[in-house]
């Protein structure tokens, strides 16, 4: 509610406030990153510093509060627009560049003036569960691992990136935790027990509780040690046949896990968490860099760089992001990097992925959220151009894209239902069930009230799975998953029996779901899937699969 109770000076001094605390921790942020990155990444913060100081934005915040009787929030969020607009109408790309970083102070300033503030999450000094309303992808990304012990949140659903991300750090994660943040409020250290898995949380537990927790903990960390034992070992099936393993990853911290894990190669690089948590997007040397990092510890394995997906839950503040009601429906993945807003820097991330195929990297790219062979062939026209740009450098890179298979993820009903053209114009599928799932159920993968519902067990998403790898094997095009059902041990058979060619899922779910695949037959997976197609409703689906996978594992 704009309209303000308290007096104007008394309003106008909390925006001082708040102004003078972001105002520190900008220069403590500028500090850290000049000493974890470079300076020059650093300088960014100088400038916000200076928009902080603006007489005529100041004037115009307290212009707001005292003749519009707007209260602080109101009147930082008024003052900061009228100054992005103004950036954004002169014509000088590096002051509307700036006007995506006023957003980011903004957000900053109201945070200071709530009294969060926004840069403490990065500096927990001691083992630490995180409670929040929510959590940005680019908040998770910065948090240390060694520090937080554990994640609870009140909205998101598990395929949500706040908590993707946390699986891959091996983080514990509860979301959809209704009501947790007021429940906690003021608690004392070791008031909160939570079992990620299972999904629950429970507030001051009695020590009987803990010790029943502490009991599973234990129990599923052998439980795992007995699965890794062999994680390294190929995955195949019973009776020979062989099932590619290949790894999600984000961050080039994790790149390690990949092989250690047990993963053949990549078989999801989400390049765009590449550009969260810092201040401006990764340029094409540290682009063209990282990805040749990726293949090195890939020894002999694949890596399937995927173009960048920002939009949906993966807002990037300093990029120049239109607020939109239905972000999930809007303008992200491939449509997003073909805007002529964004193209360059879709140019730029396909020049680094182009020079590190130039260089004999064994790399693939795939798009995201592709819908028709429109889009298959403006990217592909992209990538021409791109690797033309850096011919005339004197990199082969046209040689190289002649090799470099360019792939499509399976992630719309649009995409399913014309996986035959598309399978036309692409070189192999990857279906991404996270968002496939919300798609075709139409429930978003982000509404901790619909998480019951979101399941890709559902007919309708196992008939969308079925009809893309069918549509892509007549035309001889190789399936990948990469969505998080292809880590799901109770999903694994079924898979196999549609006939997936590659499963790739964040690193620790390897070694149990190389468990699983060693204990399936080809007769098996056919006789199970055939029973699923069979069934009505996701209940049955879960009770049939599971049902099935405690026969696999006890037999
Ligand atoms: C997917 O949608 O299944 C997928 C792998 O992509 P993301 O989770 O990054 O949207
Ligand atoms: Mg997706």
């Amino acid at each position: 509610e704009p309209f303000t109770s308290a007096t104007p000076e008394a309003e106008w001094q909390l925006v001082e406030v708040a102004i003078a605390r972001a105002r520190s921790q900008i220069t403590d942020l500028r500090e850290t990153v000049s000493q974890r990155t470079s300076p020059e990444e650093a300088a960014i913060f100088d400038a916000h510093l200076l928009v902080l100081e603006d007489e005529e934005l100041l004037n115009g915040m307290r212009d707001g509060i005292t003749n519009q009787r707007l209260n602080a929030e109101a009147a930082v969020w008024d003052a900061m627009a009228v100054y992005r607009e103004q950036l954004l109408a002169i014509d000088d790309d590096y002051l509307r560049a700036r006007a995506a970083d006023l957003e980011d102070i903004a957000r900053r300033v109201i945070a200071c003036l709530r009294g969060t503030g926004q840069s403490t999450l990065t500096q927990i000094a001691q083992p630490s569960i995180i409670v929040a309303r929510d959590l940005l992808p680019s908040d998770t990304a910065g948090l240390d691992p060694a520090m937080t012990l554990a994640i609870v949140t009140e909205l998101g659903g598990p395929t949500a990136h706040t908590a993707i991300l946390a699986r891959q750090m091996g983080i514990p994660a509860v979301v959809g935790a209704t009501g947790i943040v007021t429940t906690t409020t003021g608690a004392a250290p070791g008031t909160l027990a939570l079992d990620g898995a299972l999904g629950v949380v429970e507030v001051n537990p009695t020590t009987e509780v803990i010790v029943g927790y502490l009991a599973q903990r234990d129990a599923r960390h052998a439980q795992r040690a007995h699965f890794d034992a062999d994680a390294r070992q190929p995955a195949l099936m019973r009776d020979g046949r062989p099932i590619e393993i290949g790894a999600n990853v984000g961050q080039l911290r994790e790149l390690p896990d990949v092989a250690q894990q047990g993963a053949q190669g990549i078989g999801l690089f989400r390049t765009e968490f590449l550009f969260l948590d810092r201040t401006s997007p990764p340029t094409e040397d540290e682009q063209f860099a990282a990805y040749r990092e990726a293949v090195q510890h890939v020894a002999g394995g694949t890596v399937i760089i995927r173009t960048l997906d920002i939009g949906g839950d993966k807002v990037v503040p300093y990029l120049p992001l239109d607020h939109e009601d239905n972000p999930f429906l809007g303008v992200r993945g491939l449509r997003l990097c073909l805007t002529d807003a964004f193209q360059p820097l879709f140019k730029t991330q396909l020049r680094a992925i182009l020079r590190a195929a130039s260089g004999g990297a064994r790399l693939k790219v795939m798009f995201p959220m592709v819908n028709h062979s429109g889009e298959m062939h403006a990217a592909r026209a992209l990538l021409r151009a791109a690797a033309a740009e850096l011919d005339g450098q004197g990199i082969a890179a046209s040689a190289a894209l002649a090799h470099l298979p360019v792939g499509a993820m399976i992630e719309t009903p649009a995409a399913a239902f014309v996986a035959d053209q598309l399978a036309d114009d692409c070189d192999f599928f990857s279906i991404g069930t996270n968002d496939l799932t919300q798609y075709v159920l139409a429930i978003d993968r982000m509404n901790p009230t619909m998480a019951g519902h979101y399941t890709s067990f559902a007919p309708a998403v196992l008939r969308a799975i079925y009809h893309a790898v069918s549509m892509a094997h007549a035309r001889g095009r190789h399936v990948g998953m990469c969505g998080e059902m292809a880590g799901d041990p109770r999903a694994i058979p079924l898979l196999l029996g549609i006939g997936l060619d590659e499963l790739s899922m964040v690193p620790p779910a390897i070694g149990e779901a190389k468990h699983v695949i060693r204990r399936c037959t080809q007769a098996g997976v056919a006789e199970l899937s055939r029973r699923a197609f069979a069934l009505t409703s996701a209940e049955a689906v879960t009770q049939l699969l599971e049902d099935h996978l405690r026969g696999l594992m006890a037999g």
